[in-house]
């Protein structure tokens, strides 16, 4: 230490008359006011977003979300190894967030700094540790985005310039601290501070004169305070606004059921005069924009979409920085915000939007709660109600919902088709039976007097190759004893398909004309095969009156298995793997009865697909999808069954009538040997005594 040592202060000096703290004081007073303008701006589009979106309540739940999701940087670890990384920087900001604040104030009084006592002591080990750690994590990305080019990632100068600012942060912390160390002689941290001391070793190491040291940690100092302002700066300008915005996003997720869209009030809208669906950034609500200024651009979302993979135009990321970039051009940072336009066509092409399979795939990967799904519905919606303006595939879906309740167009006794030479009870007969005097106890309506109905649903009513899987559930409520009845020519289709190509108001008609009926029969529990006929009962109806208990017919037929009502004890030795429904798995959490079951049978063999659960690909047909003919060579089916094959089964177990025709379809196309089977035949094959309809 040389003799006319001095305690190092970053703020004792005078440039051009001024003391160091009054440098401080203006470059905070430019660099906030700079950012409270911005945010003023940004803040803007949050109040042209005009949508009501009513967030406040559920309260334990939404704490839930920002401890494991945020914090917990729950969504991240689908990945692991990109995920930790990203943890690492996550967890170095929320550490540094003290260091920082201490920082300024100490500028303005020593004293601020972060104490030399035990927590003191505990804070700088630990900001040592994040100093490491987070440069590892900047180490990691640029390789990613510099060497790998990961594909999912936008590339861009400015992300690369963020992981350079983050890295001299960390660096010129190390500085100042190590300079401070080398030039005091001893550790002021008391040796804690073990990454800082060992880069005062190694300023030591190279003989440095204390007036360098000084310079050293002056320069850090400024540089690290300077480097923070850009930081704080450049956030709210691209796509590190999330820095500032993932906590309230993540706070504000949907806490409805994930699969339940949005009840319209479509006659009282067009009497009103007022727009439907997403139009302008107007119909945009708040937490609609929150989402478009919280995308990281991770591209997490669009490695997991089925259109994006199998070559369409869609990318659920491109959707949410296309909204992003029309409202950023509507309320400009500079000048007179614009009239509102029409976000289709001129930020998205409608293309785009009728990709979509509405399979939820990028909601649930998108590590911060954005909904792209809800986004694309209802630029559908728009769409098809304001401006009729959709594919042509969709004519035929919607005459054969308005004419004849279902897609199919198809006459309502067809429905009854594949009921022959079965014991089928119709609750319609049911009720007709009642009402004669000798037809038993008066005091219960006909939907109280049996253990559920059967929700048939059109896809499996109509198309042969379901009919076959209907006739084998059947069998199993029948051998369990279920007490069961269908609606037979009264049901109708449950809407979803409407719904999710943009047609509210025909979901709307049938959805009420379906309430009313089960209501009128008081019908209490529901079984259904169909995972979208599941959803929209359970998570939709309940809007329109409709209030049961539904279940999926493999969480009955798991239940029945477990209550020992059916027994299983033919061997079926083969290889099955199971394919996930995006209506049952991602839209409603429910993965493990299917899986219960095969592993039931005897002899069966249960494999995983590489992706599969939550991770599940969709077969394609979702969300009016399956009407929509593919071009050839980019079919969603052919990609997933190509999933499915590297598994290696024999047979492939479903659970939607969806998802057995695409299946199927893609099957024979491919001209591969695999056997796609229902849950309910190969529970009903294996099932004693079982006259099972056999494949062929
Ligand atoms: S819902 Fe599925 S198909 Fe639609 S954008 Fe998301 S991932 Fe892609
Ligand atoms: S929407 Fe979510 S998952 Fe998709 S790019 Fe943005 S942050 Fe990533």
């Amino acid at each position: 230490m040389d003799g006319d040592f001095q305690p190092l202060h970053a703020t004792d000096f005078v440039l051009l008359g001024l003391s160091g703290r009054a440098w401080l004081a203006l470059l905070l007073l430019l660099a906030l006011g700079f950012f409270g303008y911005v945010i003023a701006r940004r803040f803007q589009i949050l109040r042209a977003a005009k949508r009501p979106d009513p967030r406040f309540g559920e309260w334990g739940q939404r704490l839930g979300r920002v401890l494991t999701v945020f914090l917990g940087q729950k969504k991240m670890f689908r990945e692991p190894l990109p995920g930790l990384m990203h943890a690492l920087i996550f967890w170095g900001f929320l550490v540094y967030a003290v260091r920082t604040i201490t920082l300024f104030a100490s500028g303005f009084a020593p004293q601020l700094d972060v104490p030399v006592n035990v927590w003191g002591n505990l804070y700088f080990v630990t900001k040592d540790t994040f100093a490491l750690l987070v440069s590892l994590g900047c180490l990691y990305w640029f390789y990613q985005r510099v060497v790998v080019r990961k594909p999912r990632l936008t590339h861009s100068p400015k992300a690369l310039l963020i992981l350079g600012l983050i890295l001299l942060l960390m660096v010129t912390d190390l500085l100042i601290d190590g300079a401070l160390i080398a030039y005091e002689g001893e550790n002021p941290r008391g040796g804690w501070a073990y990454a800082s001391a060992a880069t005062a070793s190694l300023l030591g190491a190279l003989g440095l004169p204390s007036s360098a040291l000084k310079g050293v940690y002056y320069a850090s100092w400024w540089v690290h305070a300077l480097a923070i302002l850009v930081f704080l700066n450049y956030l709210p300008l691209g796509k590190h606004f999330h820095v500032i915005t993932a906590l309230p996003n993540v706070f504000f997720y949907k806490t409805r059921p994930q699969g339940q869209m949005e009840k319209l009030d479509v006659e009282g809208a067009f009497e009103r005069d007022e727009t439907l669906g997403l139009q302008t950034i107007r119909e945009l609500s708040w937490r609609d924009v929150l989402d478009l200024f919280s995308c990281t651009e991770c591209g997490r979302c669009q490695a997991e979409c089925p259109a994006y993979a199998s070559g369409k135009i869609l990318s659920p990321k491109e959707i949410i920085l296309e909204l992003r970039d029309h409202a950023y051009e509507e309320i400009p940072l500079f000048g007179k915000p614009q009239e509102p336009r029409d976000v289709v066509p001129l930020s998205v092409k409608p293309e785009e939007i009728w990709a979509c399979t509405t399979c939820m795939a990028c909601v649930e990967a998108c590590p911060i709660e954005i909904n792209q799904l809800d986004k694309i519905l209802e630029m559908r919606r728009n769409q098809v109600m304001m401006k009729d303006e959709y594919p042509e595939f969709f004519v035929e879906v919607f005459k054969g919902l308005d004419g004849r309740g279902n897609p199919w167009n198809l006459t309502p006794d067809a429905r009854m088709e594949w009921t022959k030479g079965l014991d089928v009870p119709v609750l319609g007969e049911l009720a007709a039976q009642k009402a004669n005097p000798d037809g038993g106890s008066h005091d219960k309506q006909p939907g109280e007097e049996i253990d559920y109905l059967f929700w048939v649903g059109c896809a499996t009513a109509f198309e042969p190759r379901n009919q076959r899987a209907a006739r084998s559930f059947v069998q199993i409520l029948q051998k369990a004893g279920v007490k069961f009845a269908i609606l037979g020519e009264e049901e109708s289709c449950t809407g979803d398909p409407a719904r999710r190509i943009g047609h509210e108001y025909l979901f709307q008609i049938q959805a009420e004309r379906n309430v009313e009926t089960l209501n009128r029969y008081g019908v209490k529990r529901i079984v259904t095969m169909c995972p979208h006929c599941y959803n929209t009962l359970k998570n939709e109806y309940p809007d329109f009156g409709g209030h049961y208990e539904v279940v999926h017919h493999t969480e009955l037929i798991d239940e029945l298995i477990a209550q020992g009502r059916i027994q299983l004890s033919k061997e079926l030795r083969k290889r099955i793997t199971y394919h996930d429904s995006c209506y049952l798995g991602r839209y409603n959490k429910v993965y493990d009865p299917q899986r219960r079951a095969i592993d039931a049978i005897p002899g069966a063999q249960r494999v995983e697909i590489a992706r599969s659960r939550s991770k599940g690909m969709c077969c394609g047909a979702g969300g009016g999808l399956m009407w929509v003919e593919e071009e050839p060579g980019k079919e969603v089916n052919q990609l997933r069954l190509q999933q499915i094959l590297e598994a290696q089964p024999e047979v492939l177990a479903t659970s939607c009538p969806f998802c057995m025709i695409m299946m199927e379809d893609g099957i024979k196309n491919k001209g591969v040997e695999l056997e796609s089977r229902d849950i309910a035949e190969l529970v009903a094959e294996a099932m004693e005594d079982s006259n099972a309809p056999s494949r062929d």
